[in-house]
């Protein structure tokens, strides 16, 4: 029907959901590991539009964002990035995200990639259920969080796998911190997105002046 039956298989795409605020190198390390082990053809960055449950503090704009992660994906083939969530109005919900791709291209197999964190409020999420059977869903280890302790031990319906990945202790609440305070982030983000950071002032507190790009 479509070019994809030509070669029999379904393409096999991850979904790697996420604020990217900024994106860092635990992000694609974790979508690299999953498309290796699940093996994925492609791997889909989908930046969140207006976050939820993280009403608690101001996001960057989404365009940054969006860039961001264009640029941190930019030199690998199997990474791109999605505008479909910061194109939607209103709260981001995973089911949208999944909706919106399928309707892009119906004929593939997707597998949505999310730390063992996120997975744990799986639950809580809007239409989980219905979620799971538009995608396979990957929950990744990350420093801190025990695979074990999950909701998720109990699920075990063949949609829902757990994940070690290599250790890497660097979030994005950190990248900010020390963005803020003035300390490099050079070696957790991509050059790319160091660079980027500088150029837009990401960050810094209101009224600071960057002196310089670190
Ligand atoms: P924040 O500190 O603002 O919460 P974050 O580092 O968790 O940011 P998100 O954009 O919230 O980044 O994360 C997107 C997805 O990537 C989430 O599913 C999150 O659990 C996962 N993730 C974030 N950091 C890592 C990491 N170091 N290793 C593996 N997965 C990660
Ligand atoms: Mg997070």
């Amino acid at each position: 029907t479509t070019t994809g039956a030509v070669s029999g298989a379904r393409r096999r795409i991850g979904v790697m959901g996420g604020t990217f605020d900024p994106i860092h190198h635990g992000h694609l390390v974790a979508a690299s590991e999953v498309a290796h082990r699940f093996d994925l053809d492609d791997v889909v960055f989908v930046p969140t539009g207006e976050p939820w449950q993280k009403d608690t503090r101001r996001v960057s704009p989404a365009e940054d964002r969006y860039l961001m992660t264009v640029i941190a994906t930019a030199s690998n083939p199997r990474f791109s990035v999605s505008r479909v969530d910061i194109e939607r109005d209103g709260p981001t919900y995973t089911l949208d995200t999944l909706k919106d791709l399928l309707r892009q291209q119906p004929d593939i197999d997707l597998y949505f990639i999310t730390g063992a964190d996120a997975l744990e409020k799986i639950l809580t999420w809007h239409g989980w259920e219905e979620m799971f059977g538009l995608a396979s869903f990957v929950g990744v280890s990350r420093p801190g969080f025990e695979l074990s302790d999950t909701h998720l031990a109990q699920i075990d319906d063949g949609r829902v796998h757990l994940l070690e990945i290599p250790a890497l202790a660097i979030s994005s609440t950190e990248c900010r911190r020390r963005a803020a305070a003035g300390a490099p982030v050079w070696y957790l983000v991509p050059d790319g997105v160091v660079q980027y950071i500088a150029k837009r002032n990401l960050y810094r507190p209101e009224g600071s002046t960057r002196l310089d790009g670190t």
